[in-house]
């Protein structure tokens, strides 16, 4: 079994509700469980400013899957809620990244892990660190230091988990 971190985000269309529609997904999928989920943060567009807030969470997984099956499988999730990207960074409807998978590196057009975006966005870290404090990730060090890091945060809690916490 593979432990994989999943990135969820949403800023359209009840974001909370996609985030929690995504999540009842993520359980039904083949090969799959979702160990545990983070608590749901809000936080400030870091693209275009004109847009909602962002609802974001990460859940773990652990799965059977390989890397390339998974991103097709949060692909099909992510086509049936219906979502629309409108620009770079721009709003989205449900957004869902393969963050780390185990301590695997790989860079291919259609796959990058872990994500690029994993050691400086801090609705990646801070909700990651929620449910693995300790982790190391591949190539960065330790989550603790990354998170020492970060210039500026955009995040603030919700008080809110997602319907499997
Ligand atoms: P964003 O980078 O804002 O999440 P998209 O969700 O539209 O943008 O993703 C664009 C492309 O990123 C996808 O078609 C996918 O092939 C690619 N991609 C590369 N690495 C990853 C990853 N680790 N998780 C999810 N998608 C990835
Ligand atoms: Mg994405």
């Amino acid at each position: 079994m593979a432990q994989v971190f999943v990135g969820l985000g949403s800023n359209l269309s009840n974001p909370v509700k996609q985030i929690n529609r995504a999540l009842a997904s993520l359980e039904r999928l083949t090969d799959t469980s979702v160990k545990s989920c983070s608590k749901l943060y809000g936080s400030a567009p870091q693209g275009p400013q004109n847009q909602p807030d962002f609802v974001n969470a990460i859940c773990l997984l652990e799965t059977l899957l390989s890397p390339m099956e998974l991103l097709s499988a949060l692909q099909g999730i992510e086509q049936t809620q219906g979502r629309v990207k409108k620009r770079h960074w721009g709003e989205r409807l449900i957004d869902l990244d393969i963050l780390l998978f185990d301590n695997l590196t790989l860079s291919t057009p259609e796959l990058t892990i872990p994500h690029s975006e994993v050691s400086n966005r801090d609705f990646v870290l801070i909700p990651l660190f929620e449910i693995a404090p300790d982790l190391i990730l591949p190539n960065q060090g330790s989550l603790r230091d990354l998170i020492d890091q970060l210039e500026t945060t955009y995040l603030y809690p919700l008080s809110l988990s997602t319907d499997l916490t």
